[in-house]
């Protein structure tokens, strides 16, 4: 299986499952929330673009995030496969997405309740630099506001505030359950129990990817 898609509500875990993922098969990740808060970053257009729609907890457009997924694809990076966390989110970036490459995939989606994906975000510290996924209460960084792995500055995302995660559930509903549903008819779609110790949701992953 060339490509892997993670599909999960906000909180899921998606985001660590694909570092772990990237990790053990030497998968590439694309994660397209970390490529467009890059952007934010470097204050390019693209990001300029892209800033009041995430901080809102709404959608990037489309036509920005399948140009940007479309140029990452085309990098060389890829044979070994890839895991995409965060995109397709609507049914115009999945046919996009079969558009610009067509190869053997496989879906998984992490399954979570609501209430729990909520006390994650809220208590989710992101390293900025490199996008590291820590939490306040179950896995804080060895020293305070900084980031284990590239000394980058650990802190709260802009979205992950009661507001914007309400519409951040809101348009995944609305969005993406739809584009599951699509997977799901095209027989590439599995799903696992997203609830609990991070270790133990990627133990039943690692048995769907091997
Ligand atoms: P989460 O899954 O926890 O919401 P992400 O980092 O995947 O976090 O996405 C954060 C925000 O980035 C989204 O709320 C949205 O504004 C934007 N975004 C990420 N991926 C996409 C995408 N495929 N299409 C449109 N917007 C996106
Ligand atoms: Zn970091």
């Amino acid at each position: 299986m060339k490509r892997l898609i993670l599909f999960g509500a906000p909180g899921s875990g998606k985001g660590t499952m694909g570092d772990l993922i990237q990790r053990d098969f030497n998968y590439a990740k694309i994660s397209t929330g970390d490529i467009l808060r890059n952007a934010i970053q470097q204050d390019s257009t693209d990001g300029r673009q892209a800033k009041s729609f995430m901080e809102s907890g709404g959608l990037v457009p489309d036509e920005l995030v399948i140009e940007l997924v479309r140029q990452r694809l085309s990098r060389s990076d890829l044979d070994g496969g890839y895991v995409l966390d965060g995109y397709p989110r609507t049914l115009a970036q999945a046919e996009a997405l079969s558009n610009i490459a067509s190869e053997s995939e496989k879906a998984i989606f992490i399954e979570v309740s609501e209430s729990e994906a909520v006390e994650r975000l809220l208590s989710r510290l992101t390293c900025s630099e490199c996008g590291a996924i820590y939490n306040l209460i179950s896995k804080p960084p060895k020293t305070a506001g900084t980031c284990d792995l590239c000394r980058g500055r650990v802190a709260k995302r802009a979205d992950d505030n009661e507001e914007a995660v309400r519409q951040r559930f809101r348009v995944y509903g609305e969005r993406t359950m739809p584009v599951i549903e699509f997977y799901g008819h095209k027989k590439v779609l599995e799903r696992v129990n997203g609830g609990g110790a991070a270790a133990l949701v990627y133990e039943k992953i690692k048995g769907l990817i091997a």
